[in-house]
């Protein structure tokens, strides 16, 4: 009893609530999963929503180096630091006012100011995407292992879920999703790169799937577009069904700002807007985008930092026979088999947090490790070497 006092508190301290949680699910607190312990009589919420998984992001206990998340692992433009630092305490009274933002990027996308929907970060562009569009009977198709945000809130809407499993190469499923598209698919979602793969669908299919499921909203999420360089943002204005969607969590180091935007043509983003809060992007993440974009200098330096850095983890991993899925991301997906767990459990210990990727569809064994700096990944490249090492030694290898 006293150790699990001591258990529970220490799970408070640090913040890991979805701990917490579940210590105090074991210890008779909390319904378990799914099931409600409310008085018969008590407002039921809608039966998708009680089918809907429970999704808890590891967010507790991150303060080691934080290789987990794909977040920029440093910090955001100085320039960026300098905005923030002059906001009054009196500019935080006012309501955020999103439309003079949103047409200085549609400016720098080249596109018009009604064609781009600035959100709060791109989890929420993805929900308001499928409020907008999504009715009973629709089908939302993915291609899987991908962004874990789709699925939970296509599982929020009456529409279905239909998933086209990428070989075990991971490359993109580009002929069995064409195949996959019927009268019903509404939406169809591809994050270009992809995660936790790491993998890419070439420009040329994802006009083919446009075109392809001319009823349905494609939507091309690059996240990570700074990693790859290659984008269709400059038909987002153009293609009927196209809609594009960046974040500023990544490259651009804004993760905790909650900052992401939708482009496409002004004929969807005008249904996007009727759904959107006008004030889910708030005052401090507008201030910052501006000098966000202009700093391009450091966003250069940061993109190419990142992938000198892959290329050296990249040698690590072949030289310690680990194998991997080629990446044109900030992440690297690794084999570590049966004993991933484990492993994760080692990096931690080391200081280094990994993400165990074992649960998504087609990934058993398989852990996705973010790229930071050359430096940082030194300290991850002897973490690993010495996991390894460990798991060896304890398996008797
Ligand atoms: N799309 C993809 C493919 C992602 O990997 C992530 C973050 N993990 C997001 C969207 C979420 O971005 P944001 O932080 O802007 O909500």
């Amino acid at each position: 009893m006293a150790e699990k006092t001591v258990e529970s508190e220490s799970a408070l301290k640090g913040h890991d609530f979805s701990r917490a949680a579940s210590l105090a699910q074991k210890m008779g607190a909390l319904a378990p999963e799914g099931k409600r312990d409310e008085p018969a009589n008590s407002p039921a919420p809608r039966a998708r929503v009680q089918a809907m998984k429970e999704y808890h992001p590891p967010l507790g206990c991150r303060d080691a180096l934080r290789l987990d998340f794909n977040e920029n692992t440093l910090e955001c433009s100085p320039r960026v630091r300098e905005v923030l630092a002059q906001i009054s305490a009196g500019a935080l009274t006012r309501y955020p006012e999103r439309e003079p933002v949103e047409a200085i990027v549609a400016a720098y996308l080249g596109l018009r100011a009604e064609q781009v929907a600035l959100t709060n970060g791109v989890d929420e562009a993805i929900h308001v995407l499928f409020e907008t569009f999504l009715e009973a009977d629709d089908e939302v198709l993915l291609p899987v292992p991908t962004y874990t945000m789709y699925e939970v809130y296509a599982s929020a809407t009456n529409a279905r879920v239909v998933t086209v499993q990428a070989a075990d190469d991971l490359q993109f499923p580009f002929e069995r999703l064409l195949a996959a598209i019927t009268a019903r698919t509404k939406v169809i979602a591809i994050a270009n790169p992809n995660s936790p793969s790491g993998s890419v669908a070439t420009r040329a299919q994802l006009l083919e799937l446009a075109r392809r499921a001319p009823q349905a909203v494609l939507l091309v999420d690059e996240a990570y577009f700074h990693f790859h360089g290659e984008t269709v943002m400059d038909l987002a204005g153009t293609l009927p069904n196209l809609v594009v969607a960046r974040t500023f969590s990544k490259a651009y180091g804004l993760a905790g700002l909650r900052l992401g935007l939708l482009a496409g043509p002004a004929e969807l983003m005008r249904w996007v807007r009727r759904v959107l809060s006008p004030y889910s992007v708030n005052s401090l993440a507008l201030a910052c985008l501006p000098p966000a974009f202009e700093d391009t200098a450091y966003l250069d330096w940061y993109v190419s930092e990142v992938l000198a850095a892959r290329g050296e983890f990249e040698t690590v991993l072949d030289a310690a026979g680990v194998k991997r899925w080629p990446s044109r991301t900030n992440f690297i997906l690794v084999e570590i088999g049966a004993r991933h767990s484990e492993f994760v459990r080692l990096m931690r210990a080391a200081g280094v947090l990994v993400r165990d990727r074992s649960s998504d569809p087609g990934c058993d064994g398989r852990v996705r490790i973010t790229i930071g700096t050359r430096e940082q990944m030194k300290q991850a490249g002897a973490a690993l070497n010495e996991a390894l090492a460990a798991l060896r030694v304890e398996s008797g290898k």
